[in-house]
């Protein structure tokens, strides 16, 4: 069965189009023929809050003199909603207003936030795992598409990979990531695009970047376009017609 093309406007739906991109995959494996999955990782596979919050506490305690107003935010925190895509937002939320105090957080978190080590402390969004294996065992290649990068990244993220259970290092996956950090991350994932193509049919896609869902999609036209409904850029452009906005990964 070929997934509808449609929004998804409920859970069932949700389930019913999930499910629909497994069940093509099993036709075009029973059929010797090779699928492509193509999965972001930040904020589509991954909730990156927690590796926020985890950071920020670090920083309250530890530079703790230096950052009265993080720490004074850690005896009432209670909930990860508090947690911005724009880490200024989140600092302002959290009743840091002093600019060299926010300067100096920024400088510590991004030191810990862009390495190997405090990857783990992503959390895998509702049903990531068990979708991802399913979509592995039907037989597709399970390609891990993210702008995290080589030099700072890679370790972490095939380590967390692992410590979750997602399918990693085996046949039928592959993690994609930058080389150089500075990379553009839309213009990454198009140019990687073009390689993808030559390497068999692109069933799915799962993004939470509308720049990048929207990029895609143009792309692959043919596969079901998902979109997670997490955090993403505040200026990101409107998703365009025909991608699917998923909540997570459950299938009930
Ligand atoms: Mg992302």
């Amino acid at each position: 069965m070929r997934p509808s093309n449609q929004a998804v406007k409920n859970p069932a739906a949700q389930a019913r189009q999930l499910a629909g991109v497994t069940a093509l995959i099993r036709e075009r494996t029973a059929g010797n023929k090779s699928t492509l999955a193509i999965f972001d990782l930040d904020g589509t596979l991954f909730d990156n809050r927690t590796r926020t919050i985890f950071i920020l506490r670090e920083i309250s305690e530890k530079f703790c003199e230096k950052v009265p107003q993080l720490s004074r935010a850690f005896e009432t925190f209670q909930a990860l909603s508090i947690v911005d895509y724009s880490l200024d937002v989140t600092l302002g939320r959290m009743g840091v207003k002093h600019p060299a105090e926010t300067a100096f957080i920024k400088q510590e978190w991004a030191k810990r936030f862009f390495s190997d080590e405090y990857q783990k402390y992503d959390m895998p969004i509702l049903g990531a795992k068990a979708y991802v294996d399913s979509v592995h065992k039907a037989g597709a290649t399970v390609i891990y598409l993210t702008g995290r990068d080589v030099g700072r990244m890679l370790v972490g993220t095939t380590e967390v990979l692992r410590l979750y259970g997602f399918p990693v290092g085996v046949a039928g996956t592959m993690t994609i990531v930058k080389k150089e950090f500075e990379q553009d991350d839309e213009l990454f994932k198009k140019e990687v695009s073009e390689y993808i193509d030559r390497l068999g049919e692109v069933v799915a896609v799962f993004e939470n970047e509308p720049a990048n869902s929207n990029i895609l999609q143009a792309r692959f036209p043919q596969a079901a376009s998902f979109f997670v409904l997490t955090q993403h850029r505040p200026d990101a452009p409107a998703l365009n017609r025909g991608i699917r906005k998923i909540k997570d990964f459950r299938l009930k």
